[in-house]
Formats: C-alpha cells, structure tokens, sequence
C-alpha cells in the first residue's frame, strides 16, 4: 500500500483537486491507496487571522470568515460544474454539509470575539475545520465520481498529549489504532485529513503547522507501506529555496539525514517530524509535483548513490533571534548551560542553533523570534542573583537575523567546504554573526542578516551549485557616447562572455542626468533608449539606494560621466560592497585623501575600485602598472604622450597652415572641448600623470606637479572663448616660432607628460627622429615605464588613446577584471 498526501496548493482550486484526482486514479489501480489532505490553499492561515483578529475585538474577522466561506463555496461548484441532476443532488448534500461545519466555524469565532480570549485548545478547535472542510469536500467529489472511497476522520486513529497546537504523537495507541482500522478495510481509496488529532482527553489538537506531512508519515510508518508520496507545489526538494533562487532545481536523491537537516533549517516542503516514523521502516518518501505529476521529483531513501556535489542543499529560516549569555563567572564554572537550556526547556522554547566560544566565556545560541522577549525574561531572573554580582551580563537579544545552513552527508569527507562558504560570504560583505557546525559535519550555519538572506543563498548557490556562471549586475550611469558604446558592446558579447568566461552581465540600472531605470531581473537592452526615457527622475541618491536595497551579488557601479557630483559618490558604494569602475578621472586626481580613502573602503569591503579608462582610454596601462607594482618592481620614469587633441594639433600644424586654424579644426571636428584651452592648457595630461604617479605609490597633488604651459599669456587672459581665438591670430608668429626651433632640428613638436624621480610635469617638447614619440600618429598615446626590471628599454604600451569604442571596451575590460575578482 502507498501513502499519498496533498498539500494545501495541491487542493487548493477545483482545478487543482481534479488534477488530484486523475493522479488517485492512476494510483489506486494498482493497489489501495491511503490519501492525506491538508487544508484548501491557504485557509489555515486565514483561520488564524480570523481567530486573531476576533480574540482582538476586531470585527473584521467576519470578512475573514466569508472568505473562507466563499473559497470553500468556489472550489465546489468548480468540481461539480455541468453535471447532471444526480450530481446536482450530491452538490446540493456537500453544499448542506459544509454549510452547516461554516456555521460551526462562525460559532466559534464569534465566541472567540466575546469573550476575547484565544486558548491554544480552542485555536486547535478553530484550526481544525480547513481540513475537515477540505476532506469533506474531496470525499463527496470522489463518491460523486463513483471513486470506491472511504472517508476516515484521522483524529479517531492519531492520538496525542495535550500539547496544543504542537502536539506529542502517543506512537503506541496511534499505530494500533490505524493498523486495526486498515486491516479491516477494503476501499480503494481511504482519505484521512492531515494535520489533526486527538489527545487522550478527547480534544482536538493538532501536528504543528504543516502537519499533513506528518500525518501520512505516521500512517506510513503503522501500516508499513511501500511509499510515502508528498505531493506538492514544486517538483521535488529543491537545492534551495526556488522562490528566493531562480536557478534552484531538484534534487534527485537525498538520504534520510539529509533531508532531516534541510527540512529543520527551512526547506518548507518537508514538515520536519515527517521523516522519522518513515525512516524506522525505511520507507522511501517521493516528493511530486501535482502540477507536474510527469516530473521525477525527489526520492528519499536510506542509501543514495554516490553523486557529484558533497553539498545537497542550502536552506535558510527567517525570523531568528540571537541570544548571548556571556561574563566571566562562567569561566570554569559548571552548571552554567545546564541551567540556561532547563530554563528553555521549561518554558518550551525550542533552540535552533547553540555556539560557544572556546574561551567558556559566553554561550550564544539562535531561537525564533517570537520567544525572545520570553526567553529574555526568564534567563535575566534565573541568573539575576550572578547578574547582581556582575558575574554574568544581562542577557544580549539580537533580531532580524536568519540562519542559513549548507547540508550534505558527504561533506564530513571533503575538506575546504566550509572555506568556500565563508570566502563567498565574506566577499559579498554578508556579516555572519555566529557559526555552528554539528558534529556529523552534515550541516555547516551560519546566522546573518535577513536582508542579506537573498544574497547569501543566490551567491552560495552559484558557489556550489552552478560555479560555471557567475551573475555580475551591473548599475550604470551616464549614458552618452561612451556609455552607449558599452551597452552595445555588452548586448553583442553577453552571450560569448557568459559561455566562455563563464560570467552572467546583466545590467539592474541605467541613469542619465535627466531619468533612471531599474529592473532587479535585468534591464531588456532591446529598447533601452525609450525605456529610459520613461523612466522616473534621475537621482543620484535614489539610484545608489536601489542598488543598496537590491543588495545583489557581485555588483558594479559605472561612472561614465565626468561630474565631481558623481565622482562623491564611490565611497558610498564601496561600502556596500558593490565594486566601482570609473572612466571619470575626478575620484583619482583629486584631493588625494579622497583617492586614498576609496582605496582604503576598496580593501576593507573587498570591492574593487577600477579607473583603466582614466589614462589611455582602452589601453591597459593602469593595469599593466598595478601588476608591475605587485610583482616587486619600481617604477624609475613614466614618459608619455597622453593627449588625443594635443596630437591631432601638433601633427597637423607646420608652417603651411595657421595655429589658429588648427586650433579651429581640432575644435570643430570635437578633438578638444569647447573651449580648447582645457585641453592645451595640459590639464588634462597632468590628471593623467598624477594618476600613473600615485598608482606607482607617490602621494602627490596636482599642485606639485610643474606644468610647462606653451599658450601665451594673452591666451589664458582671454575672457571668452572668440577672445581667445583672436589672440591666437595676434601671436601667429610665436607659434611659429615653436613649429621652425622644431623643424630645424629635424624634431616634432609633442606634448609630453613624465614623472622622473617622484615628480612630474608635463610641457611642449622638440621629440628628435628615432625618438618612440616621433612617429606618433593621430589619437594614439605612448606610455613607457622605465623600471627596475626595464632600465633602458622601457616598456611601451601605445594605441588610441581616445573615442567612444575604445573607451567602452576599456571599462568592459575593467568589468571582466571585477568579475574575476
Ligand atoms: P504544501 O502546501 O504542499 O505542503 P508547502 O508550502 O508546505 O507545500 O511547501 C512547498 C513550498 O516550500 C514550496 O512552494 C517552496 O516555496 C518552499 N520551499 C522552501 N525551500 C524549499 C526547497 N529547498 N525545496 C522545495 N521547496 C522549498
Ligand atoms: N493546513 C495545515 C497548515 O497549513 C497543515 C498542512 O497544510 O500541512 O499548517
Ligand atoms: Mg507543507
């Protein structure tokens, strides 16, 4: 014989229970079947609330109640629609039926709301009506259908203490109540409703919440039978939560112990209890979908075969408090836990999880929440005569934590997995506030923060389960050139990145300076222009709450913009952890206690900070640097031509054109800023220099650096940028002047950025020919390193040095550089 037992979403519409029904057909061919129903979908948490809010003196528990009236009038005439007048009269007799145990439910509750008092025995009474509703309802459908079905109420065969809402099975009475009923019955099908019982006093209890499961277990484990069939919402134990992980999926086969542990630290689809009266028997338990009865689901047996991952599942509760007993007095003093864990076991208080410090001086251990005031109260007046003498510290309470516990029989033989799991905590910033690991070694926890409960589980998942992808996602503002570019670039490369550098790029948020776009399941980039225009007003503060509030792993935020408003904000993020790549200079040549402190938040919160597009647009050269760095080098001199607009001037100006006109050109074709003295003046080089100085480990300020300005003094007098033009007319010669010292000593006229001897300064230079700078070609830039290891022969990074596309793929390399972290 086989058990089979169908939770709330499995009987929760007509739907639904026909879908139940084919299955009990199927089923009941072959042998006689024993079938456990909870209550219709959520009624049982409906009861409570009208229970609740009645013992409140709430009226509105009577909207509560004609809800759980129309759910159950709803779901019958689903399952008798069209039917014949035979049918119409089974309806008429089910609808009388439930009528009359709904008036009994009102009854209840409106007694509950005179007197205002709510009795864990009379909660028993009231929690018992969803499933005796919902096995009415399926017995009388059945028999309708002409189903060799037989209705027998479970709290004539399970009986228990008077331990309500969390009843103590009495395993000796209970097994022989339902092995003397089976074995005089023959039906096809008998149906029993989960969840509640009997004391021996004759009152109704019940099994705890999610009871049913229990229920088919103990009927399971008395009358021997084959199978234990759990029917549910999802296809199987899955390796985590797969509301929280969309890339969770069943598990095939777990063991016995496994499957205790996942269910005890969360995994909802199995009632804890269910496994042990099954286990003495060893009887297999199969977790189905009822929707997707075809899906193999999960098998839980005694022996496994051997598989792949030593981890099986993670799980998480919610809802914990952490309570820590802690002082001197204890040191050496027996007597101490004994005390602490009778108090809680007096007061019923179930302990999840229990760690200690080595030193003996404090005992810290995890309980629900909604026991910590309790246990607050009775531990302070156990100890409060040790608390007087300051022997103990009044009893700490923390809350809003949950524990998260990664669990597999085969982890006790695998070293470093408890390595991997902190590493991948540690580097999405979860703060783990305490550790147990029990002694099977079956099951490593942690307690963190609830809000980080989604990220842990989704970066734990991919750590064990899923190492090939990793998610990276993506918060990206500034979208003008460059920054379309990227999003190009990202559209066309997601799919070779995420096959061959196994990394998942999904962009979570878009914001220019007018409007912003988030979407936590990834940004379309179908149409992402129209979209983000759309969308709400640009905030640089809401924008950075959003990735706060998501608190994904592994994210990145994209500077693409050269606002110092912008540039403020990186400390922010990187002390959420969220790594920052910039292509806005600002951050790094800036006040140079600025640079430093982001660098500093960068080391503590283990998230990067990359500028590469800083200097040389896609040219690797910060990175190229770094490495020299970290492999020991020294840098001697950085030589460099850094500038695209300053090349593109001095290439095309000789003695058959003008300054002037030159000048114009650059300005015209977007070489230089609008008004081109930003860019002759040198500053932009000399950002660029202090940057390769201060990566090379010299703390210097853009003030200390020398800067050879060529521009006449009329020219940076000028007040506006037509006044500036003409000065350039006037002083003709003086730039021809520059143009022939060079010519007639066959040399180029480039302007070059160095850093000798920790300091640096840039200038118009003659570059003779042989010189690396003197065949340099439109927007390319040079950087040579004469280090250490290279003294004579520098090494010498050059390419463009400048345009969107290259500067795109210099902040997607930056990117890659953060996933790889
Ligand atoms: P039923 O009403 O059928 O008893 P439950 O709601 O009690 O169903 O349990 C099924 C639910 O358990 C799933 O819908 C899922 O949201 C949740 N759940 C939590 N952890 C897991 C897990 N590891 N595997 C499968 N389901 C899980
Ligand atoms: N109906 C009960 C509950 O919701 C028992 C169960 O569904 O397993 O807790
Ligand atoms: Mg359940």
């Amino acid at each position: 014989m086989k058990v089979l037992k169908f939770g709330g979403t499995s009987v929760g519409s007509a739907e639904n229970i026909n879908k139940v029904i084919s299955i009990l057909d199927q089923q009941s061919k072959d042998s006689n079947i024993a079938v456990v129903v909870s209550a219709v979908g959520v009624v049982t948490d409906k009861l409570l609330e009208a229970a609740n809010l009645a013992c409140s003196s709430n009226k509105d528990y009577i909207e509560k109640y004609n809800k759980i009236w129309s759910i159950h009038n709803k779901v019958i005439e689903g399952l008798f629609l069209n039917t014949s007048k035979e049918l119409k009269e089974a309806q008429e007799e089910l609808q009388e039926l439930i009528t009359e145990k709904l008036n009994n439910l009102r009854n209840l509750l409106d007694g509950v709301y005179l007197i205002n008092e709510l009795s864990p025995k009379t909660k028993d009474k009231l929690l018992s009506f969803g499933e005796s509703l919902s096995s009415s309802i399926i017995f009388h459908t059945l028999k309708s259908r002409n189903s060799d079905v037989f209705l027998k109420n479970s709290q004539e065969l399970i009986i228990t203490d008077n331990n309500f809402n969390n009843a103590t099975v009495n395993f000796e009475i209970t097994n022989s109540n339902i092995k003397s009923f089976f074995s005089h019955n023959t039906n096809s099908i008998v149906l029993l409703p989960g969840f509640i019982s009997k004391s021996i006093t004759d009152e109704i209890t019940t099994l705890g919440r999610g009871g049913s499961d229990y229920t088919a277990a103990i009927v399971a484990a008395a009358i021997n039978a084959k199978e234990l069939q759990i029917w549910t919402d999802v296809s199987g134990m899955f390796t985590t939560n797969p509301k929280i992980v969309k890339q969770a999926a069943p598990i095939v086969e777990l063991s016995y112990q496994e499957a205790v542990e996942l269910s005890h630290f969360g995994a909802k689809v199995l009632y804890p209890p269910t496994v042990m009266p099954v286990l003495k028997r060893k009887i297999p338990i199969v977790i189905k979908n009822t929707m997707d009865p075809d899906a193999s689901g999960t098998t839980i047996t005694e022996d496994i075969k051997a598989n792949g991952s030593p981890v099986k599942g993670i799980s998480n509760i919610d809802n914990i408090a952490l309570l820590t007993l802690q002082g001197n007095g204890m040191v050496g003093v027996p007597g101490f836990s004994k005390r602490l864990f009778e108090t809680l076991a007096q007061e019923k208080i179930n302990i999840i999880l229990i760690t200690q410090s080595s030193s003996e001086h404090s005992i810290c251990f995890g309980i629900s929440d909604v026991d910590a005031k309790r246990a607050k109260e009775v531990i302070d007046t156990v100890f409060e005569y040790e608390i007087a003498l300051q022997k103990l510290d009044p009893i700490v309470v923390e809350t809003d934590l949950s524990i998260i516990a990664v669990i597999g029989d085969k982890m006790k033989s695998h070293q470093g997995i408890s390595g991997k799991m902190f590493s991948t905590l540690g580097k999405n910033n979860v703060n783990i506030r305490a550790i147990a690991q029990g002694a099977s070694e079956r099951n490593i926890s942690a307690v963190i923060h609830k809000n980080d409960v989604k990220k842990a589980l989704n970066s734990l998942h991919e750590q064990f389960f899923e190492i090939k992808t990793k998610q990276v996602n993506l918060f990206i503002t500034g979208v003008g050139n460059v920054g379309e570019r990227l999003i190009e670039q990202i559209k066309q490369q997601k799919s070779y990145v995420k096959e061959n550098l196994k990394i998942n790029l999904r962009i979570i948020g878009l914001s220019n300076s007018r409007t912003m776009l988030i979407n936590d399941d990834g940004i379309n980039l179908k149409n992402w222009k129209e979209d983000l225009a759309k969308g709400e007003e640009a905030s640089l503060y809401t924008f950075f709450q959003y990735a706060k509030r998501l608190n994904l792993r592994n994210s990145v935020f994209v500077d693409i913009t050269a606002n110092e408003d912008v540039a403020k904000v990186y400390g922010g993020y990187l002390r959420e952890s969220i790594s920052v790549v910039a292509c806005n200079k600002i951050a790094c040549s800036g006040d140079i206690a600025y640079y430093n402190e982001l660098k500093e938040l960068s080391r503590k919160y283990n998230s990067s900070f990359l500028f590469e597009t800083n200097v040389g647009a896609g040219l690797p050269v910060i990175d190229t640097l770094n490495h020299l760095v970290a492999s020991g080098d020294k840098i001697n001199t950085i030589q460099a031509v850094l500038s695209g607009s300053l090349n593109f001037i001095f290439n095309n100006f000789n003695d058959k054109t003008t300054f002037y006109d030159v000048v114009k050109q650059a300005q015209e074709e977007g070489y230089t800023e609008p008004d081109p003295r930003i860019d002759l003046s040198g500053i932009d080089v000399a950002r660029k220099v202090l940057i390769l100085a201060r990566e090379s480990g010299h703390s210097i300020e853009l003030s200390d650096l020398e800067s050879d300005n060529f521009l006449t003094e009329n020219a940076m007098k000028a007040k506006t940028v037509d006044d500036f033009f003409n000065t350039l007319k006037d002083d003709e010669a003086y730039y021809q002047n520059l143009y022939k010292s060079a010519n007639d000593k066959n040399c180029q006229l480039k302007f070059v950025a160095e850093f000798d001897n920790g300091k640096a300064k840039v200038g118009l230079k003659e570059i003779p020919e042989g010189h690396p700078f003197y065949n340099l070609k439109g927007k390319d830039n040079i950087v040579m390193f004469y280090t250490q290891r290279y003294p004579e022969q520098p090494m010498i990074i050059k390419g463009a040095g400048a345009g969107a596309d290259v500067t795109a793929s210099g902040l997607f390399a930056d990117i890659i550089r953060v996933a790889n972290n």
